[in-house]
């Protein structure tokens, strides 16, 4: 700690946040502040008698007023962050990945709070989101470059959380070249992403593992409801009679259908449709599938959208499960992270039981391990994804 470090003092609550393992203190937690802290400074933080917890980003504005970065005194300088950095990349190298994009550094999960960074091919994509690590940009990009030598690094900064950190949004590339489309692979498929325009930094890096996962079990005729670019429908192609993959984006499904060119995949169909109106088409036409996939946006991005939400979900999941045929699958899933796991297993049963379809979970899954989830922050576990089996 240099003697210069403000000290910031939190109220009982936070302090027991912070004991319990999550990493975040709200503004309503703060005992006391001292005047003039910078935006994004790192601060002392003690609880109310003085204890220290230890060091953290502090932000003038968002409702989260600090981000633990370590529970130690060790001064944060480079060699920290470069280390935290270092720590990071290592665990990917260690997940025995096959493809060539992943994600690098997931914020909290890699008590690197607030930063993103994703690898696609040869290109890093950047976000710093909130002022902490805003304010420490251009060292990020300079140690990432020296720990993986991209050919370009995108600053991907325009998720509408930045507004809350008082930071304006914006994508500029900071470092070498980034082209308008990169190539990437994961397993033996091709796939197209665009970093500065395509959804997150890209594509869903953090549904590659489910994607795999899908096609052990995919066969028959097949439906990819919410497909985006085709990340789930053409992973199973091959092991399917057909599959139609629907999504409402005109631009995606326009993508998905070059992309299954790319890989001379000619049994996908995809279509620029309301998944819930043709959810609900195939259902009164009495239609059947083997396997179907669920991956709506998130429905709850909000506590208080979480019944609407459920709403939504049991109304996919009990359509979907009405289409299945006897001994086929439906993965389905959810990113809301306000909808933990719990809820929805609620949801699905209910579904079950309302369709009247038996069925049984064979996985239980989350998001790829390259988005790990750091215990005692619930937060940080968003993506559920459950394959299930009509028995009968
Ligand atoms: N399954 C994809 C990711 C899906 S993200 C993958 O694995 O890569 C959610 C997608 O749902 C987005 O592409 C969005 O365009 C689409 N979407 C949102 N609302 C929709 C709706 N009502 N009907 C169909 N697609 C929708």
């Amino acid at each position: 700690m240099s003697s210069a470090q403000p000290v910031v003092s939190v109220a009982r609550r936070g302090a027991e946040r912070i004991r319990l393992g999550h990493l975040w203190i709200y503004r309503s937690d703060l005992d006391s502040v001292p005047d003039g802290i910078e935006r994004g400074a790192i601060v002392s933080v003690t609880d109310t008698r003085g204890r220290r917890l230890g060091q953290a980003l502090y932000s003038t504005e968002s409702q989260i007023a600090l981000r633990l970065l370590t529970r130690h005194e060790a001064p944060v300088d480079d060699a920290f962050w470069k280390a935290r950095l270092a720590a990071a990349i290592e665990l990917r190298s260690t997940l025995g990945h096959d493809g060539n994009a992943r994600r690098l550094v997931h914020a909290e999960a890699d008590l690197l709070p607030s930063l993103v960074v994703d690898q696609y091919a040869d290109v890093l994509v950047v976000q710093t989101l909130s002022q902490g690590t805003d304010a420490r940009r251009d060292l990020f990009v300079r140690l990432l470059v020296e720990l993986v030598r991209p050919a370009g690094v995108l600053l991907r900064n325009d998720p509408r959380v930045r507004l809350l950190e008082g930071l304006e949004r914006q994508v500029e590339v900071v470092h070498g070249e980034v082209p308008d489309r990169v190539v990437i692979r994961a397993g033996a498929i091709e796939r197209e992403v665009d970093p500065r325009g395509g959804q997150k930094t890209g594509g869903f890096l953090d549904q590659q593992e489910n994607h795999a996962a899908a096609a052990r079990y995919a066969r028959g005729r097949a439906l990819d409801c919410f497909s985006y670019e085709g990340g789930f429908a053409l992973a199973i192609a091959g092991r399917c009679d057909g599959v139609t993959a629907v999504d409402v984006s005109e631009d995606a499904i326009e993508r998905l259908r070059g992309n299954a060119a790319r890989n001379r995949i000619a049994n996908v169909e995809a279509v620029a449709a309301n998944a819930f109106d043709v959810l609900r088409e195939y259902d009164r036409a009495g239609e059947r599938f083997d396997t179907i996939v669920l991956d709506p946006p998130a429905f709850a991005k909000q506590r208080r959208a979480v019944p609407k939400a459920v709403a939504g979900y049991k109304e996919i999941n009990l359509r979907a499960l009405k289409l299945l045929a006897p001994g086929g699958h439906l993965v389905t899933c959810t990113c809301s992270a306000h909808v933990d796991e719990a809820l929805f297993g609620e949801v699905v049963l209910s579904a079950a039981l309302d369709a009247g379809v038996p069925v049984s979970v064979v996985e239980k899954r989350m998001q790829a391990r390259d988005h790990p989830v750091l215990l005692g922050m619930p937060e940080t576990y968003y993506l559920k994804c459950f394959i299930l089996r009509r028995v009968e």
